[in-house]
């Protein structure tokens, strides 16, 4: 590991300020993606700044119903609280769906949204990627690339993203908020992470010295009934093949609302807007839900040895609807 600096903001304002006197720096959270990046030499910041204490570790109801979840609250706290678990059973399904009971009390709200590629060839210095090391070429293209992206990609990239957290988030329509040199930015979620294009080095919109203070989660009813599906080589410890954020409002046997999102199939989270769009008034059957999914990975482009996760994406969606619906089903057969 190379040698670094090592400092602690107290509050907002001094992270942003000892981090614009760093232009070779990097902010420093629970450490469980920064710390192994910089042992394996994939970063190598030449000063931390950490900011554990620096920004909020509450979660606070806001005036309109919604939530805001301070960036230093650990997803194990973030996947606990009772209000999340009532409210957006998605968000905190998708945060257990991740890492470790040991990596998620240390890892944060903040970090999780900036964690990086697990692409095997990001993670070692000896092979050409382009994401690492830019104009350099990208490997998993004619190599490893079982896990990577089916929707969105480049030639220069066909890297994940890989938080479950933040594939929720996207379905949510959750806001981050960002402190800057420059002042703040409010920035929706789905508009946060980047596609690769031909800069696949960065994953989001992000500027450097730019802190994320909050994650805002608004009011949406119908998202107490909404789940969050993973699948993975593993049962723990893995990361998403494919994965489904989706919530459901159904009246009288017809799609009245749907929130959809995937994960594990390219550089951001990504929003199903399309097969939203065709769920909105169509009736609730397999066939609607198919056809929504099939409109939604039209445009996937995979590569021969990731070409199984487009009928995957397509039986994960049409089983994580079907779910929904039949609990609708029964709740209006009880009520
Ligand atoms: C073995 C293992 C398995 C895992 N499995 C999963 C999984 O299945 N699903 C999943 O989603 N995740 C998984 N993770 C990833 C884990 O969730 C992330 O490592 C974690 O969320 C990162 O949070 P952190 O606070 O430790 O971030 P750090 O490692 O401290 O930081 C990560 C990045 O965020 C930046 N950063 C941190 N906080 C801020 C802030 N407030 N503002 C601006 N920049 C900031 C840092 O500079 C750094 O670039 C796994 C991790 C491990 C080690
Ligand atoms: S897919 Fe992206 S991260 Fe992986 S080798 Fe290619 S450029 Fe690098």
């Amino acid at each position: 590991m190379k040698p670094f600096r090592y400092e602690r903001a107290t509050d907002v304002p001094s992270a942003v300020a000892l981090l614009a006197e760093q232009p070779h720096g990097a902010f420093l959270a629970g450490g469980t993606n920064l710390v192994d990046l910089m042992k394996l030499e994939v970063a190598t910041p030449e000063a931390l700044v950490d900011v554990r204490r620096a920004t909020s570790d509450r979660i606070e109801e806001l005036p309109d119903g919604g939530l805001r979840i301070g960036a230093a609250v650990t997803n194990s706290e973030l996947a606990a609280d009772r209000t999340v678990r009532r409210r957006y059973p998605m968000l905190s399904q998708a945060v257990l769906a991740g890492a470790s009971g040991q990596v998620r009390n240390l890892a944060t709200t903040g970090g999780n949204l900036l964690q990086r590629t697990r692409c095997v060839y990001f993670q070692d210095t000896t092979t050409p990627c382009n994401k690492r090391d830019p104009g350099s070429g990208c490997s998993a293209l004619d190599g490893y690339h079982r896990e990577l992206a089916i929707l969105g990609s480049s030639p220069a990239c066909v890297a994940t993203n890989p938080s479950d957290m933040a594939v929720a988030l996207a379905a949510l329509d959750a806001v981050v908020h960002l402190q800057g040199p420059l002042g703040e930015r409010v920035i929706p979620l789905t508009e946060f992470h980047r596609l690769p294009g031909a800069e696949p080095e960065r994953d989001t919109v992000i500027e450097h010295g730019e802190l994320i203070t909050a994650v805002d989660v608004p009011p949406l009813a119908m998202m107490t009934r909404s789940t969050y599906r993973k699948v993975r080589d593993r049962a723990s410890y893995a990361f998403a093949l494919v994965s489904v954020a989706a919530a459901l409002e159904v009246t009288d046997g017809v799609v009245a609302d749907v929130r959809l999102a995937l994960g594990g199939v390219a550089h951001k989270p990504w929003r199903a807007w399309i097969a939203e769009e065709a769920l909105r008034g169509a009736r609730v059957s397999t066939e609607s839900f198919q056809a929504a999914a099939d409109a939604e990975l039209a445009a996937a482009r995979p590569l021969p040895g990731n070409a199984f996760k487009v009928p995957l994406a397509r039986n994960v969606i049409v089983h994580s609807l079907g779910d929904l619906a039949e609990f609708h089903q029964l709740g209006e057969e009880l009520r």
